[in-house]
């Protein structure tokens, strides 16, 4: 598998620094408002990333924080005349919410910055003591970036270009920075705002640090993976990078993974323009797996441009994806099969046995095994799509493909193993983009006994040959979104 390292800006072969143990860390949100769509990218992208990891076999240790202090909580808090540490988990609270609204599988650890302060006074004193960091006359601790001679690196400018850049801000509260491009590593408190006693002040942390010593420990060690979205390039992975590695003297993370931008309606999404959405707002129109689909309908380099349009879109999409599973799972019913729907396949061993084992399956006819390699070669581009660089766009086409194949062949004269074979391939495709169609859509609870039962009563109102009640009966389940589809095997229905 390839991936692009924004690091060496080359897609290059993925190697673990440790054996078949991926040690994965991605920057969360600021916890002091609910969350934006924008924020929803990295999150869902990368937790596909890590299904995919963990499908290939490998042992994902995935760690991602959440920001619980910062000046815009305190700011926020202060507002609403509440603690930051009350608004922060109040917060916390909302994003689990939405990140389970979105399929999101949990971190293996979401550690909080607020708890690991200890730690980050402990790298601020070793940055101190091997003479990268200086000590104000406040008790602000500022990171030299003249020291670090490898300053830059990740976001490919030298310090000479960083530094015109900053020439004419000045920050109030930081006279004693020597460079422009020097950073705060720990500031002095203000009045009203929360602290933590340290050598220098009384104060908290610069957010740079806060992951630099969360990921390391969280993860045990240096890391394989570091994602985020491209706005952290520079400063925050930046000097993320400046301050691991003149203290652990090794590479801080191997590969760094950037998700482009989301915008909306072409535009930059911003609170002033009002084209600014939360999480929530779009998971009251529309389900977590439309999110979902439509996230990963771009690449995660490439601008992804949201739009309701665009959403409608995607919920299509989903809903012949969803035709296609119903379908199989209709078909099978009707040979008396019970099947799990929410079954996959776990790990690539499992599915290329499974693959090879249709492969020679006896019970396929010659339009099922002509079928059955067709359907294998989408599922080979599927893999293939997601090796280079995570290119869940064209994953999906290949998805999109696979339904068409399955469309063209399932009939009431399908083989089992066929059925069956088609269905756990687009489950398992399905589970590693995060894609749950066990999970019932946004504003259509259907309870699937109630349709049962009104389609039985229809059936008996058909036999006492009392049409009116039986059409009465197809026009109200149309009323609930449910079409009726009267076959030779009994009567079928399907969600419009
Ligand atoms: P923040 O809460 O601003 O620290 O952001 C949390 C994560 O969301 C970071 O990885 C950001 O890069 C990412 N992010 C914020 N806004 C957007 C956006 N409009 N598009 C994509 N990613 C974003
Ligand atoms: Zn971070």
């Amino acid at each position: 598998m390839k991936i692009f390292n924004s690091l060496t800006r080359k897609k290059e072969e993925f190697e673990t620094i440790e054996p078949m143990k991926v040690r994965m860390y991605v920057c969360g949100p600021t916890v002091y408002d609910f969350i934006h769509i924008g924020n929803a990218r990295p999150m869902i992208v990368f937790d596909s990333f890590r299904r995919y990891l963990t499908f290939l076999g490998y042992d994902v240790n995935y760690v991602s924080n959440f920001t619980d202090i910062d000046d815009k909580i305190i700011n926020r808090a202060n507002e609403l005349g509440i603690s930051a540490s009350e608004l922060a988990s109040r917060y916390i609270d909302e994003c689990k919410k939405d990140m389970q609204g979105m399929n999101i599988l949990p971190a293996t650890t979401h550690p909080l910055a607020t708890k690991e302060i200890d730690g980050m006074i402990e790298l601020i004193s070793k940055l101190i003591d091997k003479g990268f960091a200086y000590v104000g006359h406040d008790g602000t601790v500022y990171y030299d970036t003249t020291k670090f001679k490898e300053y830059g690196k990740l976001s490919h400018k030298n310090l000479d270009d960083l530094q015109s850049g900053f020439r004419d801000i000045k920050v109030t509260g930081e006279e004693d920075k020597k460079t422009s491009t020097d950073f705060v590593l720990w500031k002095p408190k203000k009045e009203g705002e929360p602290y933590w006693k340290s050598p220098w002040c009384d104060g908290r942390p610069g957010w740079h640090t806060e992951c630099c010593v969360m990921a390391p420990k969280y993860c045990k060690g240096a890391l394989d993976i570091h994602a985020g979205g491209e706005d952290l390039i520079f400063p925050h992975h930046e000097n993320e990078i400046a301050q691991y590695e003149p203290v652990y003297e090794e590479k801080y993370a191997r590969y760094w993974m950037h998700n482009a931008f989301l915008n909306i309606n072409n535009q930059k999404m911003s609170k002033s323009l009002g084209n600014f959405f939360t999480v929530r707002d779009v998971l009251s129109k529309f389900d977590g797996n439309t999110l979902r689909l439509f996230m990963l309908s771009t690449q995660y380099r490439a601008m992804l441009n949201f739009s309701f349009e665009l959403m409608e879109s995607s919920k299509a999409s989903l809903l012949r994806i969803k035709n296609a599973v119903d379908n199989i799972l209709f078909t099978l019913k009707n040979k008396n099969v019970n099947v799990d729907k929410k079954a996959y396949l776990e790990s690539i061993d499992i599915f290329d046995e499974l693959v090879v084992d249709l492969k020679t399956c006896e019970e396929f006819s010659k339009s099922e095994i002509e079928a059955f390699d067709k359907i294998c070669e989408y599922t080979k581009m599927y893999f293939d799509k997601l090796d280079d660089d995570f290119n869940t766009a064209d994953a999906e086409t290949a998805i999109y493909e696979i339904v068409r194949v399955a469309n063209q062949n399932v009939n009431e004269n399908s083989s089992i193993e066929f059925l069956n074979g088609v269905l756990l391939i687009l489950n398992t495709l399905l589970y590693i983009l995060g894609i749950d169609l066990s999970k019932e859509d946004k504003g259509s609870e259907i309870d699937e006994k109630l349709i049962e039962d009104m389609i039985a009563e229809r059936s008996e109102a058909k036999k006492a040959k009392d049409f009116g009640n039986a059409d009465e009966i197809r026009k109200k389940l149309l009323d609930m979104g449910i079409e009726l589809e009267d076959t030779r095997q009994g009567v079928k229905w399907k969600k419009i």
